[in-house]
C-alpha cells in the first residue's frame, strides 16, 4: 500500500522536545530519600501506580543500603506477583555493519578502520535464519548501522525474508527492529512488513553529552532520535522499544529520562515503552569513551529494579553484554526478556567454528552460552522460558500492560502459553536432561492452575503438540 500522509494525525505539537536537562537536574538536586518516602513510593508501585519524576529521583538518590534492599524487594515483588516465572527468550540478527554514523562508543563507526564492513545477502540472512531455528528459536530482533543501503524498503525485504524461512517444525513468529530511526513514510513500510517492536535507544538523554558521542552523521540530530516514536506512533507503529546505553553520563539522570520520555508518550497517545533496554558500555573495536560514568554492578542492578518499580507495566530486556552472574542476579528484579545463545559476528550463526572477533562485531558480549544453556539455567531457577508470540499475532498489542492491568491475564494467557512454547521447544530441540528438568516443571505448573475446564484444556493442547501439532496458543 503506497503511503499517504493524509490518513495520519500528524502533530507538530508532539515533535516539541520535551526532554529539559535543567529541569531533570531539579528533581534530581530536590529529592531528599527517607524510609518513609521509600517505603510509600514502592507500596504505590504495588499498587499498580506508575511512578512521577518526584517519586523516582527519591529512589535513585536513595544511598542508604537497607533501603536499596527495600527497593529491590519491592522491584522481586511486583515481577512474582505481577508477571510470574516466565522469561521470554530470543536472539539478535545483525544484519550489516556499514555505518555513516560515528558514534565513538561503537565499533561500527564509520571512522574504525579495523571493521571488516559485510552485509548479508538473502542467501545468507535465509542461513543464518536456518541456523537459529535450528536450535529452537522463535523470535529474533534484527540490528544494523545506519547507511544509506539500508533504507526502510531494505529492512522490510530483510524482515519478509526471516518470516519466509521454514526448517523443520521451526519458524520465526516475531521480528523486532533494533535499527536507526525513519521518517513517517519509513516507519509506515516497515510496519507493513509485520515487524513487532521498533527498538531506537536514545543512548543519552543528556544533549551536551549525546552531541560529544555523536559528532557526525545522521545519528548526530538529537531531536530527531527523541521524536522517532512520535512518527512511528503517528503510523501505527505502537510497540516501541526505549533504551540508553548506560556509561555516557550520569545512570540517575537517565534513568529519570526514561521515565519524562514515557510521560511523553502516555500523553500523547495514550500508551507507554513496550520495552525498555538498559545496555552497559562494552568493549568495542576502537571505541573511545571517557570512562567517568561508568555504572558499577552495584549501581546496575538498583537500576534495574528502579526502572520495574518506576514503569511497571513496561517489558525490561537485559543482554548478553552482561556475563551470566550479573543476569541471574538481574533476572529477579523484574527483567522479563533474556537473549539465549548470541553471537554477535555477521554471519556467524551458519558457522561451525566460533570465536568473539571485535573486528567483525559491534560490541563484546559476556554471556556467550548457546540457548540451550541459557534454558537449561532458566529451567533450574524455575523460571518457564518462553517463546510466546500469542499476543501480537492475535493483536492484542500493548499486552505488557495487559499483563499489568488486566485481573488474571497471565494466568489466562502467558503462563498457558509459555507452557505450550517450552513443550514444543522440549520436542524438537531439548537433551534428555533439559526435557526431564522441563516436564517437571510443566507438570507443576499445570498442577498449580486453578480453573479446571482451562486445565483440562490447556493439557490436551499440551497432547496435541506432542502428537506433532505445532504453533497452538491462546
Ligand atoms: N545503528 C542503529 C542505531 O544506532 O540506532 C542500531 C543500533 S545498534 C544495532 C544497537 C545498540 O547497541 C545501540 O543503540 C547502542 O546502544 C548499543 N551499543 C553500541 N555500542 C555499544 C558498546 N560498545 N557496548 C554496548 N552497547 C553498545
Ligand atoms: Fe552506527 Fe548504530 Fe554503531 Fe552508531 S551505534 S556507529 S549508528 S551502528
Amino acid at each position: 500500500m503506497k503511503f499517504n500522509p493524509e490518513r495520519y494525525r500528524i502533530s507538530d505539537e508532539k515533535s516539541v522536545p520535551f526532554i529539559d536537562a535543567d529541569e531533570i537536574w531539579t528533581y534530581l538536586n530536590n529529592a531528599s530519600s527517607t524510609a518513609e518516602q521509600v517505603r510509600a513510593i514502592i507500596q504505590r508501585s504495588l499498587s499498580k501506580n506508575r511512578l512521577s519524576l518526584e517519586e523516582v529521583a527519591v529512589l535513585v538518590n536513595t544511598t542508604d543500603p537497607l533501603l536499596i534492599e527495600e527497593i529491590k524487594e519491592g522491584a522481586r515483588e511486583l515481577k512474582r506477583k505481577v508477571y510470574g516465572n516466565r522469561m521470554v527468550l530470543f536472539a539478535p540478527l545483525y544484519l550489516g555493519n556499514l555505518c555513516q554514523n560515528n558514534c565513538l562508543y561503537c565499533g561500527f563507526r564509520s571512522t574504525n578502520k579495523d571493521q571488516h564492513r559485510v552485509t548479508l545477502t538473502k542467501e545468507q540472512i535465509i542461513r543464518e535464519v536456518e541456523a537459529l531455528e535450528s536450535v529452537g528459536q522463535k523470535r529474533l530482533v534484527l540490528s544494523l548501522g545506519e547507511h544509506k543501503n539500508y533504507d526502510a524498503a531494505f529492512i522490510a525485504d530483510c524482515v519478509r525474508t526471516v518470516y519466509s524461512v521454514k526448517k523443520g517444525n521451526g519458524e520465526i513468529r516475531r521480528v523486532n527492529v533494533n535499527a536507526a530511526p525513519m521518517d513517517h513514510e519509513g516507519f509506515e513500510t516497515v510496519r507493513q512488513a509485520g515487524i513487532g517492536t521498533y527498538q531506537i535507544f536514545q543512548e543519552t538523554y543528556h544533549p551536551e553529552t549525546y552531541a560529544k558521542y555523536h559528532k557526525s552523521g545522521p545519528k548526530s540530530d538529537f531531536n530527531w532520535r527523541l521524536t522517532a516514536f512520535d512518527r512511528a506512533q503517528d503510523v501505527g507503529l505502537d510497540d516501541n522499544g526505549f533504551g540508553v546505553l548506560f556509561g555516557l553520563y550520569d545512570w540517575r539522570y537517565e534513568v529519570l529520562a526514561l521515565v519524562r520520555h514515557t510521560n511523553h508518550l502516555e500523553a500523547c497517545y495514550n500508551v507507554g515503552p513496550h520495552t525498555i533496554s538498559f545496555p552497559r558500555i562494552k568493549d568495542a573495536s576502537s571505541m573511545n569513551v571517557d570512562d567517568r560514568y561508568l555504572v558499577s554492578d552495584e549501581d546496575f542492578v538498583k537500576l534495574i529494579a528502579i526502572l520495574r518499580l518506576a514503569v511497571p507495566y513496561t517489558g525490561l530486556i537485559l543482554t548478553a553484554r552482561e556475563p551470566s552472574l550479573v543476569r541471574k542476579e538481574a533476572l529477579d528484579f523484574g527483567v522479563s526478556q533474556l537473549d539465549g545463545g548470541t553471537k554477535l559476528e555477521i554471519g556467524s550463526y551458519s558457522e561451525t567454528e566460533h570465536q568473539q572477533d571485535l573486528k567483525r562485531e559491534q560490541f563484546k558480549i559476556n554471556d556467550d552460552r548457546s540457548l540451550a544453556e541459557v534454558i537449561d539455567d532458566l529451567l533450574d531457577n524455575k523460571y518457564i522460558p518462553s517463546f510466546c508470540t500469542a499476543c501480537y499475532r492475535r493483536g492484542r498489542t500493548g499486552e505488557h500492560f495487559m499483563e499489568f492491568s488486566v485481573p488474571g491475564f497471565i494466568k489466562r494467557f502467558c503462563t498457558p502459553n509459555a507452557l505450550l512454547t517450552l513443550v514444543e521447544y522440549i520436542q524438537d530441540y531439548a537433551s534428555p536432561s533439559v526435557a526431564e528438568k522441563g516436564w517437571r516443571l510443566i507438570n507443576e505448573t499445570v498442577e498449580e492452575l486453578e480453573d479446571d475446564k482451562f486445565k483440562i484444556e490447556l493439557i490436551k493442547r499440551i497432547e496435541k503438540i506432542k502428537q506433532g501439532e505445532r504453533d497452538l496458543y491462546f
